[in-house]
């Protein structure tokens, strides 16, 4: 690996983040190099990948795909591996300065702990990470010379606002929201949603998961646990303000009253590049923003009633321990019943609350005890579908 480069493990390499921090990657070839390529199971688009950046590694998590991996990549000099402890062991390897987490779900926190273990510069795209276990990632992140920035556009937009600033002067962090394909929708509608309608996310091209997230506004109320971890500030001092055009990606309110905000155009380039740069700035190919294209830029408190999963921020918070793990866990089997069609789009919340309600609370988990919460909270989600 070439030394005068950052060089960049990218962990869920075939998915929408995966692919946009290679393009940033092609874009900045002085400045970035590809130590591992680690994909789910796309073993063609890994294989594709590996050819054109000649990673260190290449490895795929589903060890089915490792025999067609094996025979394209090996002759290539590409060392090819399977399997979850090839994915651990990568986090370790000396050479990685960075690791970007572009994979979806509770699956990215063991690996992401394992590089923030071994003191590698983290771009957090995987939000369920600090979801999970904010307080834990936390504490290791103050234990070891590990640094993590968010990809994610709203905190990466906070992190930018906050460039400069005393902390100490932050009254609010105001995280904006498309409000997803059903914001107009009445409650009635949203009641009878299929997967195609809540999957057609009228701003962002994003993964699946993330996109019926979105829908349900879940995917906010994860940001704002993200961001009291991410930020240190208090749940109630974090609030959701809905903004249909996805311009303005969120705010900061200081105590004098000022304002500030991060406009751009809805395309994940700009956030991913900030953190691969470690907020240096550098081209991203994206197109610059027009604002006269954008005449009107609005905003609406958003309605818990249509969408309540958006409450279960301040309540996982509130009640702390293990919550917003058995959260993440029951929305993972019920998000993924509701893409295949075996739930109903209000079911995905009333199963989250039945499977709080069910697992066992733990005040102070330790690393075990989310594995444990993790698989009692899906199998507890799972016996209701
Ligand atoms: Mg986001």
């Amino acid at each position: 690996m070439d030394q005068s480069k950052k060089n960049i493990a990218v962990l869920g390499s075939t998915g929408s983040i995966g692919t946009q921090t290679l393009d940033i990657i092609r874009r900045n070839p002085d400045l970035f190099g590809v130590s591992s390529l680690i994909a789910g199971t796309r073993v063609d688009a890994l294989i594709e990948q590996a050819r054109e950046f000649r990673p260190k590694r290449a490895i795929i998590a589903d060890e089915a795909r490792y025999a067609s991996l094996k025979e394209a990549l090996e002759p290539l000099g590409i060392a090819v591996a399977a399997g979850p402890q090839a994915i651990e062991d990568a986090m370790t390897d000396p050479e990685t300065d960075m690791v970007v987490t572009a994979t979806v779900g509770y699956s990215g926190l063991i690996p992401t702990i394992k590089a923030i273990k071994s003191g590698k510069e983290i771009a957090l795209a995987n939000k369920e990470t600090l979801v999970v276990a904010g307080e834990l990632v936390n504490n290791l992140i103050a234990e070891t010379n590990s640094t993590l920035i968010p990809v994610d556009s709203e905190h990466s937009a906070i992190y930018q606002c906050l460039q400069g600033e005393d902390f100490k002067t932050v009254k609010k962090l105001i995280i904006t929201a498309s409000g997803g394909p059903f914001r107009t929708k009445s409650l009635e509608e949203i009641r009878k949603a299929t997967a195609k309608q809540a999957l057609a996310h009228p701003n962002w091209e994003m993964g699946a998961k993330i996109t019926i997230d979105s829908a349900t506004m879940l995917n906010k109320a994860f940001e704002i646990i993200e961001a009291h971890w991410l930020f240190g500030v208090e749940p109630q001092r974090i609030e959701a303000v809905v903004h249909p055009q996805s311009i303005v990606h969120s705010m900061v309110e200081f105590e004098d009253g000022a304002l500030k905000a991060q406009l751009g155009v809805p395309d994940m380039h700009l956030p991913i590049s900030y953190a691969l740069g470690l907020t240096r700035r550098m081209p991203t190919g994206e197109r610059p923003l027009s604002l006269t294209d954008y005449a009107h830029l609005t905003f609406e408190a958003p309605d818990t009633e249509k969408f309540p999963c958006l409450t279960l921020a301040q309540y996982a918070l509130a009640r702390g321990g293990n919550t917003a793990c058995i959260v993440n866990a029951a929305n993972e089997i019920a998000n993924l019943a509701f893409r295949e069609g075996r739930i109903g789009f209000t079911d995905i919340y009333r199963i989250i609350t039945q499977t709080v309600d069910k697992v066992a609370y733990i005040q102070q988990p330790q690393l075990s005890d989310y594995i444990a919460t993790n698989s009692e909270a899906r199998q507890v989600a799972a016996s209701m579908i």
